[in-house]
């Protein structure tokens, strides 16, 4: 017999029990991080659902003083958070500081400051039905899940969970794999400051931990690729719980020939290579018109070149990439733009100088929407460019994308900027600006088409963590009305006449006549 004939059946691998981080600048491990297993995911839910009966009568009051102290802890621990957030992305200190810690610290404020405004009872005089009152009332929907990415880890898996704390939920966090410590030092801090105990979770671990999560929670709040986001979705709709989706882009750049082209210059390499590239409303295409695309170009090239990259906490532009499969994605799509017919006119290789993810802040000319690098997220540090006739041809290949999550365009003319805007299919679109509306909280943020669904920030940004309540009074205290038992005799006519007086146009011209 032979040996193939009486080999057992392979297993699958066992999932390991613990997540080793590894520094992607240094290459270095960093830590080891215990895998929450199923039994942990539900331990962690019946915690978060102890402290949330209590944390669901506090007023609101109660609960944003809670959260102002948490800042206060985040203040005091400042350094200790960015050292950990740098140690397993990468990316500059001074990004840590005025990225993330900046993004959390603002967003405390905010949400304690609106959230009872947001969520108040919102009464309503019914049109048709004048004998009754009638109100809406915001009600919390108990356990969120938040599932996060690796890109900003302490912004998209802590700030993500406070509107839904100050909404009164708990919330757990499914942070990524390569990254779980900047949340976990987030929700230990959380615990630090007072914050009842269950509130707010972190429960490292791969995929199969946030499947988990999905299983258990009563809302997700997922933010990921577009493979991933879908799975989860499909996951939710067998629980029919409400799911919202910050998804992937491929953000276009419309740089018009009455641009400032010094700020659209500077825009484009700060949009295109902040976080390495790996934002997911990066400027990941750039379209330039016809006579002003060969300075545009010359002066982008010039200050790419010249960026310093690096890990030390010196001062340095771009840091290392953070997830080694992310690399090579970057890789692949500048080696098939090159092949295809592209020019590099900065970068286009791993830094030889550096050990990490280090790829070189890169810039391609000559290039079309029949490359990868135009039409898939390449989340690195690359900027394509590609020259258009006029502003047609600009929002035609903007929107020719299975994406929409955010846009720019750059012009002197304001008005022209806030016209074309409306033409572009995407969640936001910044005007002389790229990213920026991130830090806009006051306005909604989320994505059209392939980049997702629903919002964060704004109202909608907390009421989406509440269960709407309506409240319908009896305000005469008739015995019975007209509709109820026994029917009535003539109610038909009644009725008939009700329509017609009600809703015929032009009828109760008639009847005054
Ligand atoms: P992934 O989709 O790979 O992972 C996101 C999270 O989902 C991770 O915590 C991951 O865990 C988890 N996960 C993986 N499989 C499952 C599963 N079957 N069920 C439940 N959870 C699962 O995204 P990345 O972490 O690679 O993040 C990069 C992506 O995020 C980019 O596409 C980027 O555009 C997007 N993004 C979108 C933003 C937005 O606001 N629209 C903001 C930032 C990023 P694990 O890591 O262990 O696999």
């Amino acid at each position: 017999m032979s040996e193939a004939a009486v080999a057992e059946p392979t297993q699958p691998p066992e999932p390991p029990q613990v997540i080793t981080v590894t520094n992607p600048a240094t290459l270095e491990k960093v830590a080891e991080v215990p895998v929450t297993d199923e039994a942990g995911v539900q331990a962690a839910v019946e915690r978060a659902r102890a402290a949330q009966a209590v944390w669901r009568e506090m007023d609101f009051a109660r609960r944003a003083a809670a959260l102002r102290r948490y800042r206060d802890a985040i203040i005091d621990n400042k350094d200790r958070i960015a050292e950990v957030v740098v140690s397993e992305t990468g990316k500059p200190i001074a990004e840590v500081y005025g990225g993330e810690l900046m993004y959390v610290c603002d967003a405390i404020g905010y949400w304690a400051k609106n959230a009872e405004r947001f969520l108040a009872d919102q009464y309503v005089r019914p049109h048709l039905l004048r004998n009754k009152a009638a109100y809406s009332t915001y009600r919390p929907l108990g356990v969120v899940g938040i599932i996060g990415p690796w890109n900003f880890p302490f912004t998209l898996t802590i700030g993500e969970g406070l509107p839904a704390l100050m909404a009164g939920n708990a919330v757990i966090i499914k942070p990524s794999e390569v990254t779980p410590r900047s949340t976990v030092i987030g929700c230990e801090i959380a615990d630090e400051a007072g914050l009842p105990r269950g509130l707010l979770q972190a429960i490292p671990g791969f995929g199969a931990t946030g499947g988990w999560l999905v299983d258990r929670a009563d809302m997700i709040c997922f933010t990921g690729s577009v493979a991933t986001g879908k799975k989860v979705a499909q996951r939710a709709a067998a629980r029919l719980i409400p799911v919202t989706l910050e998804l992937g882009g491929k953000d276009p750049m419309i740089v018009l020939k009455d641009a400032d082209l010094e700020r659209a210059v500077n825009g484009c390499v700060w949009g295109g290579l902040f976080n390495a590239g790996q934002v997911c409303m990066s400027v990941e295409r750039v379209y330039v018109e016809e006579p002003v695309y060969d300075a545009f170009v010359q002066k982008v090239s010039e200050r790419v070149r010249q960026l310093r990259q690096g890990h030390s906490k010196e001062e340095i532009d771009v840091g290392s990439m953070t997830f080694p499969p992310q690399l090579a994605k970057v890789e692949q799509h500048v080696q098939e733009a090159l092949a295809a017919g592209a020019t590099l006119l900065a970068g286009g290789r791993r830094n030889p100088a550096l050990p990490g993810l280090f790829y070189e802040p890169t810039v391609l000319t000559n290039v079309n929407h029949q490359m990868e690098v135009m039409r898939e997220e390449t989340f690195g540090p690359v900027i394509p460019i590609m020259k258009v006739h006029d502003v047609d041809e600009a929002i035609r290949l903007a929107n020719d994308s299975p994406y929409g999550l955010t846009a720019s365009i750059w012009t002197r003319d304001l008005e022209k900027g806030r016209v074309l805007a409306r033409r572009i299919e995407a969640g936001a679109v910044c005007v002389n600006d790229a990213l920026i509306n991130f830090m806009v909280t006051d306005v909604p943020m989320g994505g059209v088409k392939d980049s997702g669904l629903g919002r964060r920030h704004g109202p909608d940004g907390i009421r989406k963590f509440c269960a709407q309540q309506t409240v319908v009074v009896d305000r005469w205290g008739a015995r019975r009305e007209i509709n109820w038992y026994p029917a009535r005799r003539g109610a038909a006519r009644l009725y008939r006449r009700l329509l017609n007086l009600l809703f015929r146009s032009g009828w109760r011209k008639k009847l005054s006549a």
